[in-house]
């Protein structure tokens, strides 16, 4: 299958979820992330604002800002490139042209500071290779973090696929987190 085609059948996978479902599912994905990320050092987060099918991550922000950890999430910038910006308690947003609410303002980080990139998934498959929605946004941002940058994907096990017709420029993410357990890159 092409990647337009595993796209179109794990997006329509993922909106057949019930909410009662999903919210268990979320519940049980934060915890597994929390699980995994114990005594790992962090300082610098750069997280998703999830869209209504998306693994949520209100929760999963609001914990780190508790901790006192600098949350960034993304901001598209002229349709082209997207950049992290600093956000806490009391920033307000905005919905960009793809319905994702970006900050108004705020301070942007390079990619390069990163300690950890909790990612967004349309579809993955068992090696941790990832499906966006085709724009290439992560692809392009993650090339830009570290080495030692965590690259962390989170879905629903719906979402996943046989295997990923990969390119030369998608990035292999170091785990995918679901309802069900942790994949890494075999
Ligand atoms: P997604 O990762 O969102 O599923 P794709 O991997 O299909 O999307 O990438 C969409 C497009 O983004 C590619 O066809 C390519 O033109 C562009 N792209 C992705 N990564 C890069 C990169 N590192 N450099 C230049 N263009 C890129
Ligand atoms: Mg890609």
């Amino acid at each position: 299958m092409t990647k337009n085609e595993l796209r179109k059948k794990a997006l329509c996978k993922r909106k057949q979820l019930n909410s009662d479902y999903k919210n268990l599912c979320d519940k049980i994905i934060f915890q597994r992330l929390l699980i995994y990320l114990k005594n790992k050092q962090i300082n610098n987060i750069f997280i998703y604002l999830n869209l209504v099918n998306e693994v949520d991550t209100k929760h999963i922000i609001n914990y780190f800002l508790i901790q006192k950890i600098n949350v960034y999430v993304p901001k598209i910038i002229d349709n082209k490139e997207m950049v992290a910006i600093k956000i806490d308690k009391d920033t307000e947003y905005k919905k960009n042209s793809l319905k994702i609410n970006e900050p108004l303002e705020g301070i942007q980080i390079s990619p390069e500071k990163l300690d950890l990139c909790i990612i967004p998934i349309v579809g993955f498959d068992e090696n941790c290779n990832r499906l966006g929605f085709g724009r290439g946004y992560y692809d392009r941002f993650l090339k830009r973090t570290p080495m030692s940058c965590l690259r962390i994907g989170l879905a629903y096990e719906v979402q996943k696929c046989k295997a990923i017709p990969i390119e030369k420029h998608d990035i292999t993410l170091d785990c995918i987190i679901t309802e069900k357990r942790i994949y890494f890159p075999v």
